[in-house]
This record gives structure tokens, C-alpha cells and sequence, in this order.
């Protein structure tokens, strides 16, 4: 089965109302590109705005609640994302796990919200330096794939990303072996856990240090389906290399 090629933008704590601008660059550019599926993750206060600005382009959350509403001061739940016109989330990035003590339990709590609130969701999981250092790169994410992903879930509509905490944002990247080593390793654990149909249907995406000198490389290794990118997603200008390099 082929998988489409999915490059997504992750913008952190980046973007003020004017960057809506931006995002519709992104969204216009990538039209050239059709047959790759393109999306960009603001912040919360950008989410309606840009899904209205952009109604062509797919727009997410970096994190919602497990919760659909209640008494969490600061928080955002899936159903408010969708309600904004958001059409998927990012659970698990290890901003969140390691920022704010996120467990695997949690991931896969927020990714089952994010699932019954219609959204399609991009469950992140990665190693440290350390463990990647000491030899136990593979075992450590296939434990984070194992505890975060929900019970039951549409393959079509949740995406792994691997990210190695160590190649955030750093400008360091995993050789292509290792990421083909690493896809191939979460490919093979999927099958044995969700069966073969829909672990040959979910989409793998690499992050971390992505731009447009790397990605042709990185998106070319084994059972690669995409890129979560982060520094590189903020401009058009970087953006789409990457998005042409898929
Ligand atoms: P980066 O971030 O591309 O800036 O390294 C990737 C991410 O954290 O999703």
C-alpha cells in the first residue's frame, strides 16, 4: 500500500497574529507539490486563525488534554482544537514528556482524545543522548511505541514521528542507517502489535535538524513516510525545499 509523503511543521513557541501570513505561503507553495500532504502546527492562539486563513491547509495543535473540558487552568482539549478548526495534534513530543513530565499513559491518553474528537494525531517518541550513547536507542522508543499508542485507532490517522531529543534543534543528525534502523525496528513492532494491515498503513516521520540540505537524504531512508520539522517550518523560504525534497 502506498503511503503519501507527509511533511509537517512543528512552530513551538513561535508566531504572532502576523506570521498567519507565512502560513499562507507555506500552505500556496506546497500546492506545487500535490502529491505530498502538508501541515503546520502553531501555537493555541494562532490554531482558528490559521485554520480560517488557510482553508486548503491542514492545521494542528502541539498538545492537547486527555480531557474533553473541566478545571485545568492552561489547558486545551482536543474537542476545543477541532472546534477551532484544527485537523490534527502532536501528542508526546519530548518537550512535553520531558518539559512537563509527560508519561507514556499520558501520550496515549491525549492520542485517544485527539481520535474521538476526529482529529488525526502525530504521536512523537525519541531517545536522549545518553541512551542513544550507551547502545539502547532502539529498545527505548520501541517501550515509548508500546506504552503510548492507543488500543484501537484508524491507521490512516495516526503518524509516528521519531525524533531524537539529541538531534532537536541542535543541528545534529542520526546517520541514514540509524534512521532507517530505527524506522524499520517501529515498523516491525507495529506489525507484531496492530497487525500487518495497519502498520504497513501508518506513516513514520522523521525529526530533528531538518532543512532543505538534509531532507532528501533523511526522507529517503527506509520506511521514512515524512518529516516533522521544527526551526526549518517558521519561513517558506525553508519550508518548502523540504516540502519539494519529500
Ligand atoms: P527542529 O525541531 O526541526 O528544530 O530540530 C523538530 C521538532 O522538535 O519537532
Amino acid at each position: 500500500m502506498a503511503r503519501r509523503k507527509y511533511v509537517v511543521g512543528n512552530w513551538k513557541m513561535n508566531g504572532l497574529a502576523a506570521s498567519i501570513d507565512e502560513a499562507r505561503a507555506i500552505f500556496d507553495g506546497a500546492r506545487a507539490y500535490g502529491a505530498i500532504d502538508v501541515a503546520l502546527c502553531p501555537p493555541f492562539t494562532l490554531v482558528a486563525a490559521m485554520a480560517t486563513a488557510t482553508p486548503e491547509g491542514a492545521v494542528g495543535g502541539q498538545d492537547c488534554h486527555s480531557a474533553a473540558s473541566g478545571a485545568y487552568t492552561g489547558s486545551v482539549s482536543a474537542p476545543m482544537l477541532a472546534d477551532a478548526g484544527a485537523a490534527l495534534v502532536i501528542v508526546g513530543h519530548s518537550e512535553r514528556r520531558e518539559g512537563f513530565g509527560e508519561s507514556d499513559a499520558d501520550v496515549r491518553a491525549k492520542a485517544e482524545a485527539a481520535l474521538a474528537a476526529g482529529l488525526a494525531v502525530i504521536l512523537c517518541v525519541g531517545e536522549p543522548r545518553g541512551v542513544r550513547e550507551s547502545g539502547g536507542a532502539i529498545d527505548y522508543v520501541l517501550a515509548q511505541v508500546a506504552g503510548s499508542l492507543p488500543a484501537e485507532f484508524d491507521p490512516a490517522r495516526l503518524a509516528i514521528a521519531y525524533e531524537p531529543i539529541w538531534a532537536i534543534g541542535t543541528g545534529l543528525v542520526p546517520t541514514v542507517g540509524d534512521v532507517a534502523a530505527m524506522h524499520g525496528a517501529i515498523r516491525a513492532q507495529l506489525d507484531a502489535q496492530v497487525g500487518a494491515d495497519a502498520a504497513a498503513a501508518m506513516r513514520l516521520l522523521y525529526g530533528g535538524s531538518v532543512n532543505g540540505d538534509n531532507a532528501a537524504e533523511l526522507l529517503g531512508a527506509g520506511d521514512v513516510d515524512g518529516a516533522l520539522v521544527g526551526g526549518a517550518s517558521l519561513t517558506a523560504e525553508k519550508f518548502l525545499p523540504i516540502v519539494a525534497a519529500a
